[in-house]
């Protein structure tokens, strides 16, 4: 089979994550060069590889140039091999982002699987575990994929340590998305697990998203001992039809404050959209979308994740997407087979 030649400079760990994806429902062998070229520390890092070597376990294929650095990769999937597998990051790399790799591909197959996934599970510029779960995980149920992720341990950056397991059940038939009208905001949620640190710093967090959005089911966690240190503030909303949260991490020399203020204010920004898809939910849509036969959702200002997860995905499948402007700063991303 012709290989499928795609160059990552454009984008990041995204447009590998989803070529492997696609790689193994496909059958489609692929050449990607200048992997995530213009991030700081280009080719591939500790978690991409992990993504790599997963998705050749569990078809059996081969990876030319998977080694740390890497900038260039060739990958030819075997037959997907329903089963249970571990799989260890290594660093606080996401979890979460190695579960969305291979959750598709294994929903795929005719029995079911386990994964047992270590690394980070609430690390920024990734899903957290909690997203995951209640929103992405949601969405994708909505379209006929069936899967149970479980949090058995927090793994914050930078120690990581954190465990998921996902037990994910063949997915018979998948059905178009339509997920254009959220319907009412029904419910707000607050939570602030931490670990390792002072309660005076979840709570400081907690009355500065409660200012900006004032609700009744909020509370901090404190988290049993484990690895590291580590605190964020996950704001979920509720709508007739669908959910949306937003999150922001403590950090070393930023207040409590503030980060309570980022997340509310994410938030904030979404209620008073009309969308029905938050910024990030909508780039991890798009996959999962195109293998249930295509469909259409509302989003906010789509950025980079995309444009570049588009060009991936039309690659190895006949689909094609379009992103609509419908006013205010909401976009209508639309998917019909070709
Ligand atoms: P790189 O270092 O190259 O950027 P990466 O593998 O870490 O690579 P991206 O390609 O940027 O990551 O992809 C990150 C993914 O995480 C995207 O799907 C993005 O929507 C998602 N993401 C980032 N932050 C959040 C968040 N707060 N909530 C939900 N999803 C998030």
């Amino acid at each position: 089979m012709k290989t499928l030649q795609l160059d990552g400079s454009e984008g990041g760990g995204q447009m590998l994550r989803s070529a492997l994806t696609l790689a193994l429902v496909t059958s489609k062998p692929f050449r990607m060069t200048h992997i995530r070229g213009q991030r700081r520390k280009p080719g591939l890092m500790r978690q991409h590889l992990t993504c790599v070597h997963a998705a050749r376990e569990i078809s059996g294929g081969s990876a030319d140039g998977a080694e740390i650095g890497s900038n260039e990769l060739v990958f030819h999937a075997g037959t997907i091999k329903p089963g249970d597998y571990r799989f260890a990051i290594g660093t606080a790399g996401s979890t979460g982002l190695l579960l969305q790799t291979l959750l598709p591909a294994l929903a795929m197959a005719d029995k079911p699987s386990t994964l047992h996934l270590s690394g980070g599970t609430h690390n920024p510029l990734a899903p957290p575990f909690d997203f995951l779960e209640r929103i992405h995980q949601t969405a994708l149920q909505r379209m006929g994929f069936h899967a149970a992720p479980q949090l058995r341990q927090h793994g914050f950056a930078p120690a990581g340590g954190g465990e998921i397991t996902c037990a994910i059940t063949p997915s018979g038939r998948l059905a178009p998305l339509d997920l254009t009208d959220r319907g009412n905001h029904e419910s707000t949620r607050i939570r602030i697990p931490f670990r390792n640190l002072s309660a005076d710093i979840a709570k400081r967090m907690l009355q500065a998203a409660l200012k900006i959005l004032p609700c009744e089911d909020a509370r901090i966690d404190q988290l049993p001992d484990g690895p590291g240190q580590g605190v964020a503030c996950l704001i979920e909303c509720g709508f007739t039809n669908t959910r949306a949260m937003s999150c922001a991490f403590g950090e070393m020399g930023v207040s409590a404050e503030k980060v309570g203020h980022r997340a509310a204010r994410m938030m904030d920004g979404f209620l008073t959209s009309n969308a029905a898809v938050d910024l990030h939910l909508a780039d991890q849509l798009l996959l999962p979308m195109a293998l249930a036969g295509g469909g259409r959702f509302t989003t906010v200002n789509p950025d980079d994740h995309v444009t570049t997860n588009i060009r991936v995905i039309e690659t190895f499948l006949p689909v094609k997407f379009e992103v609509k402007t419908s006013g205010n700063g909401v976009h209508e991303i639309s998917c019909d087979p070709v």
